[in-house]
């Protein structure tokens, strides 16, 4: 062993611990690599693909379309910016832990959805959301029914668990099929997940639908994904404050455009929440993040401003592909799914125009489809100039 180093300032070039040249370990077997946990290594790892990088590098951002993940086009409210300015410049200072449990956001929650401050956990993002509901609820072989095609992050948390997946597949991908669901669900099934409107086809399930699935299946936990909520303005988390086995998540990433602080929440039964609760990380939503969503609750003019936009250019972008006779689903959500009879090469086509969208033609039903997130009009009208000569 060398004698340690007591001196207490810190170096720029940290002295870095040598392995020990001669070493009296030889005696002892070299450690073997480290095994991944089974369910682990057996599950499909979630392929993020992302054109950050490209997008990033390009010197002039408003000649970039990047409309791969469906984030908000826009910077958002200058009420969160400010609050965020403010706080790292004279607030409460960054070497203290964020508010534990997010009260305030609580708060703000409480207002904008109107249901009791009991129902909420905020989480880093809503994956985080989905990630504690896996980890709480399933046990090794639970069943989990996934109806497809839809978002798979949540089916690799599942796995993780080392939950059986049933993938429920309907006749037409854009249309729900409740029949076909249920014929799937029974006493057996743990957990269903279903996103509303649906991430890539835009299905939406409406909240008397949910009830009755709520009812029918009262051993199944109903995890109810409503990441694109703001939208479509149909929801189901009225329901939580009734059903003790429906859980709501949403997030700040989508129409509040607040991806980059990663926040996200759930909503339940007070029941569930206890169950939650019990492993629930009170201080993973960094102080940041909870400012930002503070501030972005409190100026709910500009998030239904950026709704309009994106609204009528759903509109734009509809009429765009009828007069061409494109096979378009301008979703309920801020994204479309367009169907192309060559994916790879209209892919370069539009990464050549700087145009960034999600191949999602590899999912159940999806062949020849690319999803594009929707962004405000004028920027869907410049859009528009580079798609002319592509479709
Ligand atoms: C984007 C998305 C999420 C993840 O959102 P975060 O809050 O950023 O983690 C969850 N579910 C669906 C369906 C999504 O499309």
């Amino acid at each position: 062993m060398s004698t340690a180093n007591y001196n207490m300032h810190y170096k720029d070039q940290p002295e870095v611990a040598e392995s020990s040249r001669q070493s009296n370990l030889w005696f002892l077997p070299t450690p073997s690599p480290i095994r991944v946990a089974a369910a682990v290594q057996a599950l499909t790892p979630y392929e993020a693909v992302s054109s950050q990088a490209v997008v990033d590098a390009c010197p002039d951002q408003r000649n970039s379309f990047k409309l791969d993940w469906n984030e908000s086009t826009i910077a958002p409210s200058p009420m969160v910016t400010q609050a965020i300015a403010q706080a790292v410049t004279s607030g409460r200072g960054l070497n203290w832990y964020p508010s534990l449990g997010s009260v305030e956001l609580i708060d703000g929650l409480a207002g904008y959805t109107g249901i009791g401050r009991e129902h909420f956990l905020i989480t880093n993002g809503s994956d985080d959301a989905l990630s504690l509901i896996c980890t709480t609820f399933l046990d090794q072989g639970d069943e989990v029914v996934v109806p497809v095609p839809t978002y798979n992050h949540f089916v690799v948390f599942a796995q993780s668990r080392g939950a059986t997946i049933r993938t429920v597949q309907g006749f037409d991908p854009f249309a729900s099929d409740l029949e076909g669901l249920r014929a799937q669900l029974s006493a057996n099934t743990r957990l269903l997940y279903l996103v509303s409107p649906n991430n890539p086809t835009g299905v939406v399930y409406h909240p008397e639908e949910i009830e009755v699935l709520c009812r029918e299946f009262p051993n199944t936990l109903i995890v109810l994904d409503e990441a694109y909520f703001e939208f479509a303005q149909i929801t189901g988390i009225g329901l939580v404050e009734r059903y003790p086995n429906l859980i709501v998540t949403r997030t700040f990433s989508k129409a509040f455009g607040l991806a980059g602080l990663r926040v996200g929440y759930l909503a339940a039964h007070s029941e569930l929440i206890g169950g939650l609760s019990r492993l629930y990380n009170p201080k993973s939503v960094n102080a940041l993040g909870q400012i930002g969503a503070v501030a972005a609750l409190k100026d709910l003019d500009y998030l239904n401003a950026y709704l309009k936009e994106v609204l009528q250019a759903k509109e734009i972008l509809r009429t765009f592909f009828a007069e061409r006779g494109v096979e378009a689903y301008i979703t309920p959500a801020n994204f479309v799914v367009v169907r192309v009879p060559n994916v790879a090469q209209t892919l370069v086509q539009l990464e050549s125009r700087s145009v960034y969208v999600r191949d999602r033609s590899s999912y159940p039903g999806l062949g020849g489809c690319l999803r594009m997130s929707v962004g405000t009009v004028e920027q869907t009208n410049r859009l528009l100039e580079r798609l002319q000569d592509i479709f």
